[in-house]
């Protein structure tokens, strides 16, 4: 069965979708992508020789290697220019996933739309695909056992949801999210409140203080408590 945040990052490929699964691990959702549309076609893409191997051995016990092509290799360099319309990363913390993304810009040409999956630093993420020209069209927040996942979905445009004023908010809690708060969004943004508050008790007893950075989190405090409503 697979995971309901692989699950849902899945639904937001198109059908009969060509796209890249960069670090795909077990390969387990090109794999259920393809079985469930047998016109879908998936490179999964992987940098390390032991998931590579688990991904290629997933592929074979499903009978699909018709379907998806692993491919061992770093970030999207495993692909040619051109040769997908969508590409996945998930599970991965959102610097790594801009910098794959910044890193293989050039085999982005052909690709209409990323879905990125952030287990943290979601920010980061969302800041490259307003830098490069994909606007964020949907977002989604989940929890699945004890964890909280977020889903970000952006397109190839000119467009930008980010409105002027707010644009450092929005790159932090996102667009999308921040429209429609759900339990588990609330849930996230205590959390991490908690977190930055102990971390500006700490930076405080530090004897020599960082003070810019001490009122950078502050201010992101405040951010927070205004979104929780409190
Ligand atoms: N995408 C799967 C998921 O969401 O369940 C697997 C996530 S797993 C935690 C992250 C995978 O990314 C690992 O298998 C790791 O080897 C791979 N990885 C990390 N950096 C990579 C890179 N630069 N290029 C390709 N794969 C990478």
């Amino acid at each position: 069965r697979l995971s309901d945040r692989l699950k849902v990052t899945a639904s937001y490929l198109p059908e009969e979708a060509l796209f890249a699964d960069i670090g795909s691990d077990h390969a387990y959702l090109p794999c259920y992508v393809c079985q469930n549309d047998g016109h879908a076609k998936a490179i999964a893409g992987e940098v390390r020789k032991g998931p590579y191997e688990s991904a290629l051995s997933t592929v074979r016990q499903y009978g699909l290697s018709h379907a998806v092509e692993v491919r061992l290799g770093d970030g999207l360099q495993v692909l040619e220019p051109a040769e997908v319309n969508q590409v996945v990363i998930a599970g991965m913390g959102g610097s790594l996933i801009q910098s794959i993304l910044q890193e293989g810009k050039d085999k982005l040409s052909s690709v209409e739309r990323i879905i990125a999956q952030p287990n943290i630093d979601a920010r980061n993420v969302r800041r490259w695909f307003s830098e490069n020209g994909y606007t964020i069209i949907d977002e989604q927040i989940l929890k699945e056992n004890g964890h909280i996942y977020e889903v970000i979905v952006a397109d190839k445009s000119a467009d930008s949801l980010y409105g002027e004023n707010d644009a450092e908010k929005q790159l932090l809690f996102g667009p999308v999210l921040l429209e429609n708060k759900t339990p588990a969004f609330y849930q996230k943004w205590e959390q991490e409140l908690s977190n930055i508050e102990r971390i500006i008790r700490q930076m405080k007893q530090a004897r020599e203080q960082d003070l810019d950075k001490i009122k950078r989190f502050e201010m992101e405090a405040d951010w927070i408590k205004e979104v929780l409503g409190q």
